[in-house]
């Protein structure tokens, strides 16, 4: 190692799913097959005939897009961060919230973001085993820690906790941030919003990239008490005033007030989702019940990692991870009916050989 090496900040980072430039069957990073509301594509094309607008530096406190969260969810407009995607409010958070000596406590299998981040920020954890039934089991998040996050539903395993249980686990820790991740809650069920009002440490992160259509925009906010946002917020201008971009901060606005288009598009998902749920118990396929726009598969008789290189040849994409408990487990994100229609064909045919 050269000299100037040995002070140099080392991390394995958070490998992606992979983004073909080919066309492809893409059910491997849980985007949603459907296109974003119109008012959006719309936003686009006004941005594109009136260039001028990026000339000038964006909003830097984004407030057209905080009032639009605000007013749709109910809740005060000092109780909205936004940022560039979930990934980056999620690492502000982790700059912001974990200081403390204490490991933060989060599950094994789960967003394998928040380990790089701890990592990144040389932040102490602790991993909890799910069960085998792939939950969360809540007495162990009771212990002594300096923070807890944990996604609802969990990912990969889509697995939705109700809100008492998630409760549960705020009520046992109040001395800490507890960040409850809920890039899914829209395909799933009740999100802890509700428990906003009772628990002021509680932050809840949430993104445009899955029900909202728009992962390629980058948008993601945060929403907790005022005080929470003010550190997020005071961290956020220590490190890049101008996070949101111009197009981010106009398209973000067109997708929250088309309410009918989101919802439209969510239950599309989740009426394939049923659909898709039938079709994999027919072919064999074990998984727990699926509450996120993806669903986590295992055959009894069939290698995982076999399936999912003989899915890709067939220009098929899934995700796969060679590692530990999961090594037997595929996730499949929903597409649109004719997409899920290719893959269980194509599934077919494979088993039959
Ligand atoms: C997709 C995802 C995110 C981040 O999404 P962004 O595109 O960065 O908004 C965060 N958490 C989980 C669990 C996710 O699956």
């Amino acid at each position: 190692m050269k000299d100037f090496e040995k002070n140099i900040r080392k991390v394995t980072p958070y490998v992606p799913g992979e983004q073909p430039q080919s066309r492809v069957v893409k059910l491997n990073t849980n985007e949603n097959p459907y296109p974003p509301a119109p008012g959006v594509c719309r936003a686009m094309e006004d941005l594109g005939a009136h260039g001028d607008m990026l000339r000038l530096y964006p909003d830097p406190t984004s407030d057209k897009l905080v009032t639009a969260l605000a007013q749709y969810y109910h809740v005060g407009k000092d109780q909205v961060f936004v940022g560039v995607g979930s990934d980056d409010v999620l690492s502000m958070c982790f700059l912001t919230f974990f200081n403390s000596p204490k490991p933060i406590f989060f599950p094994d299998i789960t967003y394998s973001f928040y380990k790089v981040w701890a990592d990144l920020y040389r932040i102490p954890y602790e991993c909890k085993p799910l069960d085998e039934n792939f939950r969360i089991v809540k007495e162990d998040y009771y212990g002594e820690n300096g923070g807890v996050i944990f996604p609802n539903p969990n990912a990969p395993t889509s697995v939705y906790e109700e809100l008492d249980f998630v409760e549960d686990i705020i009520s046992h820790n109040q001395d800490v941030v507890v960040i409850v991740d809920e890039a899914y809650i829209d395909f799933a069920g009740k999100s802890a919003l509700s428990l906003l009002e009772k628990y002021d440490n509680l932050i809840i992160t949430q993104t445009f990239s899955k029900a909202r259509s728009m992962a390629g925009m980058r948008i993601g906010y945060a929403i907790g008490s005022p005080l929470l946002i003010r550190y997020l917020n005071d961290a956020k201008y220590s490190f890049n005033s101008y996070t949101m971009t111009q197009a981010s901060l106009k398209c973000g606005v067109e997708a929250v007030k088309d309410k009918e288009y989101f919802e439209e598009t969510v239950n599309k998902i989740v009426e394939t989702r049923k659909w898709a749920v039938r079709e994999f118990s027919r072919l064999g396929f074990c998984f727990p019940k699926p509450s996120g726009n993806f669903i986590f598969v295992s055959h009894p008789d069939y290698d995982a990692k076999d399936i999912f290189q003989a899915l890709r040849e067939n220009g098929i994409y899934v995700r796969f991870w060679d590692s530990g408990r999961i090594r037997q487990y595929l996730r499949v994100t929903i597409g649109t009916r004719e997409e899920m229609e290719t893959l269980f064909a194509f599934l077919e045919r494979f088993m039959r050989r």
